[in-house]
């Protein structure tokens, strides 16, 4: 499972999880990429290339970002930990079950994980 492109700030690729709306086009960008921005000299929309009046923090979707990161990361801890329990690295087939990826990548991977405190 992948973020969404559309929570992607165009400038710098992360989540918005700080997003702000670019006056008048309404088109998303993070605010630090904002905040970069506003000291250059020349704004111009990084989507549409239209004129920048102004920012205004959206909340909204900074809000919705941060909860699609928080279930994306859920879910990956969840897939890794599936990982470990059923020990599917062993499977015959070279790829793992799961990912689709190789063995070798899913157990680096598995080992940048930091231990569960569950
Ligand atoms: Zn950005
Ligand atoms: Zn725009």
């Amino acid at each position: 499972m992948e973020i969404p492109h559309s929570c992607l700030c165009t400038l710098c690729q992360e989540p918005m999880t700080d997003a702000v709306s670019i006056e008048p086009c309404h088109d998303n960008i993070c605010h630090p990429c904002a905040c970069a921005m506003m000291s250059r000299v020349v704004h111009r929309c990084p989507v549409c290339r239209g004129q920048v009046k102004m920012f205004v923090k959206d909340h909204a979707l900074s809000n919705a970002v941060t909860e699609i990161v928080g279930l994306i990361k859920k879910w990956r801890d969840d897939e890794l930990s599936l990982h470990k329990h059923q020990e599917l690295h062993t499977s015959s087939s070279g790829s793992c079950l799961i990912s689709g990826r190789s063995n070798k990548r899913c157990r680096e991977e598995d080992e940048n994980v930091e231990p569960s405190q569950a």
